[in-house]
């Protein structure tokens, strides 16, 4: 039998390649939960997609309810600081609390989270927070590096195969922000 794992998720295309990667090896449950994600119509196409890979991959799915007073409340104090920074780490904390404490809920031993796969983020403060998380809710928080063995760009592929929405920015409106600014900085260089 394969040993259970929950799979924090927090998009379609990093979904993917792990769900593709992980698949044969664990009985997997998908646990769609990003409170960071804004506006709310950007979390609605989100959760969307990785519900599509879900059912395209015939994995169980829970998305958890959005709830974005708890990303503005967890990283209010650091809201000016910039991505990758400790605002990051607020909100990698606050998703895999809550994913933990759901593998908990649904008797999980283990969970992990898809997010190793993206180059912008910080692999230590990944697993600092899962670890925590883990060890509030007394589960096991399995360390992965997805982006190891060309993962970003396998999900790169796999997601355009799949014909999947891929973002432009992380989730939060302070991404999208700086987001925007590069785009400006961008578009006044040419001209
Ligand atoms: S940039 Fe990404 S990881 Fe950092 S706070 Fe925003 S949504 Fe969270």
């Amino acid at each position: 039998m394969k040993p259970p794992l929950l799979l924090h998720i927090c998009c379609a295309p990093d979904e993917a390649w792990v769900v593709n990667t992980l698949n044969d090896a664990y009985s997997l449950h998908c646990y769609f939960c990003n409170p960071n994600i804004s506006p709310e119509g950007e979390y609605r196409l989100r959760l969307a997609e990785a519900q599509r890979v879900a059912l395209h991959f015939n994995v169980p799915f829970t998305a958890d309810t959005y709830d974005p007073v708890s990303w503005e409340t967890a990283i209010a104090p650091f809201a000016v600081t910039p991505e990758g920074g400790e605002r990051c780490r607020r909100c990698f904390a606050l998703r895999l609390w809550r994913s933990a404490r759901f593998c908990a809920d649904i008797g999980f031993p283990a969970f992990t989270t898809v997010m190793s796969i993206s180059p912008h983020k910080r692999i230590t403060m990944l697993n600092e927070a899962g670890e925590s998380a883990a060890a509030a809710f007394k589960v096991i928080y399995r360390r992965f590096d997805f982006k190891k063995r060309d993962g970003f760009k396998k999900s790169v592929t796999l997601g355009r195969k799949l014909g999947l929405y891929r973002q432009d920015y992380c989730g939060c409106r302070l991404s999208r922000d700086e987001r925007d600014e590069r785009l400006h900085l961008k578009t006044s260089r040419r001209s």
